[in-house]
């Protein structure tokens, strides 16, 4: 099931709602009740679950509606994996890819400040006052259904309400000059997250997900989910040694080979380019920076 977070055409309100192939079915017209996407990970009963997959409503066509990020406002920061896809660490630092087969380091780990997200067809603000380096990345981002702590891996599965797409919009002269990934990763808008959750039970787990990126039309990043350095399960077991995960954290799992930086004459983003992230099941998230 994909749901998602939208606006009637011409209507301010949010709501949230299954899409279906004849449009979105809102959680209002099977008669449930939710405030917004946080709401319905932390409230929705497995029968309230159900009606929704079930979707026996009529739909509003999608021509009548404006997606909305799944999770316009998250409620902590989403946290994120640096450097797990072995292409993109090449890439990005020049680490050998040994490191990470053989004797494989530990995950890093950081996090993003994500006041509001932008969902598809939303734009990128350039915060070309701010920076002349920016960078898109194209990641699967796991939703967790319940508060977890002290997962093992062969449980990881159980935790997970759902998927979605994330670009971790990144500045990377910001990056550099702070030292630290946070604020060049945190500025505003540099979330964009959608089109929809695609629901866990939706995606066999361990997700192998074809994603892929194109900037104006040219491929980018080609990769598949199943090539993560460190996967889900470990990640989940990883985080939650010790430190609880509230329902509702979302977790970005990395980005493959492809981003500017990686390019040896990179020409980063500029008004006007158009960054479209797509990954299997889940859908397209297309957004033009401004
Ligand atoms: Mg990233």
């Amino acid at each position: 099931m994909r749901l998602v977070t939208f606006k009637r055409c011409g209507e301010d309100r949010e709501q949230v709602g299954v899409w279906t192939d004849g449009g979105v079915v809102p959680a209002s017209a099977l008669g449930l009740e939710f405030d917004s996407m946080n709401d319905l990970i932390l409230r929705a009963t497995p029968d309230d679950m159900a009606a929704l997959r079930a979707a026996k409503a009529e739909p509003i066509p999608m021509d009548r509606v404006e997606l909305q990020a799944p999770i316009p406002r998250p409620m902590q920061d989403v946290l994120c994996l640096g450097l797990n896809y072995t292409e993109h660490a090449e890439e990005a630092f020049g680490y050998s890819s040994q490191a990470f087969t053989s004797d494989k380091a530990s995950p890093i780990f950081f996090s993003k400040r994500v006041n509001w997200c932008p969902g598809t067809g939303m734009p990128i603000p350039a915060h070309a006052d701010l920076t002349q380096r920016l960078d898109f990345e194209n990641e699967l981002a796991v939703i967790l259904s319940k508060d977890a702590l002290n997962v093992k891996p062969d449980e990881a599965a159980d935790y997970i309400f759902g998927y979605t797409i994330v670009n971790d919009v990144s500045a990377r002269d910001l990056q550099t000059t702070h030292k630290q990934w946070y604020f060049g990763k945190s500025l505003d808008g540099f979330n964009p997250m959608g089109p929809c959750i695609t629901t866990a039970d939706a995606i066999a787990f361990p997700p192998c997900l074809d994603i892929s990126t194109t900037l104006n039309g040219e491929l980018r990043q080609n990769s598949n989910t199943r090539m993560l350095i460190h996967g889900i399960a470990e990640i989940i077991a990883t985080l939650t040694r010790g430190m609880t995960l509230k329902a509702g954290t979302i977790i970005a799992t990395g980005t493959p080979k492809g981003v500017l930086m990686g390019m040896e004459n990179p020409v980063f983003l500029k008004k006007g380019d158009v960054v479209a992230c797509r990954i299997e099941g889940i859908g397209e998230l297309v957004n033009t920076v401004e």
